[in-house]
């Protein structure tokens, strides 16, 4: 097994396959910058599926078992479930998922699951819609995000988990709604702080509610109990109703940070690897993959890099990296 300079093993892979999207969330791609004039990837410099299937082949072999597709918004891409199916037949693949808006889930749900996707994941900052004009900034109904979570559950893409960031004065009033819309339904919130990702959000210590806050919050309305780990160093800290009504998570990055449990590689829609979400470069694979790199000159390019990995930006916020134009986090693969 490949382990980086901290000793810690490459495990996941997330896929960003567009740096597109229909929604602008003003902490990942605010309006004024991913304007009209903002120049996204060209399409002939975005792998293709084949090549994505080749890199995740790859990596499999040098120790990657969970795969997760994400952007931009990976349902942008025509035929999502045809690149599923090839990362899904991949040995030593066990675990394919996918972290989507919703906005287009209802009508492609099925057909992800026959493919093989095994999980999804969907963001949703608030239920109500203008709350959620305000989060993603678009006319866009919470009712089609919803259909495509029913549909997402039909298909047995479950248990659904639900992304929910929450940022001071955006949707930080509405956190007991956002878990009492999907308490009892087996959905699972994971409230998430607000990160730092990138350099276009203006992000402020500020605006971060802390997990221990959004736990106070909503004890606050139904009492809590801690649960265990699915598995030794999850990311998520999960915690039960006491009522038995369900279950919701907080991913602490900001206040409680897991760089000591990273084992993710990410795969940039251009082809380049990046070790850490707050990354400042990345590492190109399409050029090798294009000019007729082996497997194993790949393997090489890609050991060398893990091997080198030593990224800790969590734990060392407000070190080094602050201030150095990160890579933006629709572009990265959240
Ligand atoms: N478009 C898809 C979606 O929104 O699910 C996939 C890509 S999006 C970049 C992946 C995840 O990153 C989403 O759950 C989003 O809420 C989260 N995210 C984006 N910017 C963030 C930030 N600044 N802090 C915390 N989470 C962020
Ligand atoms: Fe789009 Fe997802 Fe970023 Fe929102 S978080 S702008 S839906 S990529
Ligand atoms: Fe992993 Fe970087 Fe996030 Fe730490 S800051 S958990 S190393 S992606």
């Amino acid at each position: 097994m490949l382990h980086d300079a901290l000793g810690r093993p490459l495990h996941d892979l997330r896929v960003s396959v567009t740096d597109r999207c229909n929604f602008r969330c003003a902490y990942c791609m605010p309006r004024d910058v991913y304007d009209r004039d903002h120049v996204y990837l060209p399409r002939d410099e975005i792998l293709t599926f084949e090549e994505i299937e080749r890199l995740v082949r790859v990596f499999a072999g040098l120790g990657v078992e969970k795969v997760r597709l994400t952007g931009g918004e990976p349902l942008l891409r025509h035929d999502l479930d045809d690149l599923v199916a090839r990362v899904a037949a991949v040995e030593r693949i066990s675990d394919v998922a996918m972290t989507t808006n919703g906005s287009t889930l209802a009508r492609h749900a099925t057909a992800l699951a026959e493919a093989g996707l095994d999980r999804v994941t969907v963001s949703l900052d608030a239920v109500d819609d203008t709350s959620f004009r305000g989060a993603a900034d678009v006319d866009f109904p919470v009712a089609r995000v919803l259909e495509g979570i029913d549909a997402a559950k039909d298909a047995g893409l479950t248990p659904v988990k639900i992304n929910t960031v929450v940022r001071r004065g955006l949707n930080d009033e509405t956190i007991v709604d956002i878990a009492g819309a999907f308490r009892e339904t087996g959905h699972i919130v994971r409230f998430i702080e607000y990160m730092d990702v990138g350099s276009s959000n203006d992000w402020k210590m500020k605006d971060v509610v802390t997990a221990d806050q959004i736990l106070a919050t909503i004890a606050d309305e139904w009492p809590l109990d801690p649960i265990d780990p699915n598995y030794p160093g999850e990311v998520v800290r999960r915690w039960r109703y006491r009522d038995g009504q369900g279950e919701i998570g907080v991913i602490a990055s900001v206040s409680k940070p897991f760089c000591g449990e990273c084992t993710r590689l990410r795969l940039s829609a251009d082809g380049s690897i990046y070790t850490c979400l707050f990354a400042t470069q990345g590492t190109d694979l399409r050029d090798p993959l294009r000019s007729g790199a082996t497997d194993e000159e790949l393997v090489e390019l890609i050991t060398a890099v893990w091997q080198a990995r030593s990224d800790r930006y969590s734990e060392e916020r407000t070190g080094v990296s602050l201030g150095l134009p990160k890579v933006e986090m629709s572009f990265i693969g959240g």
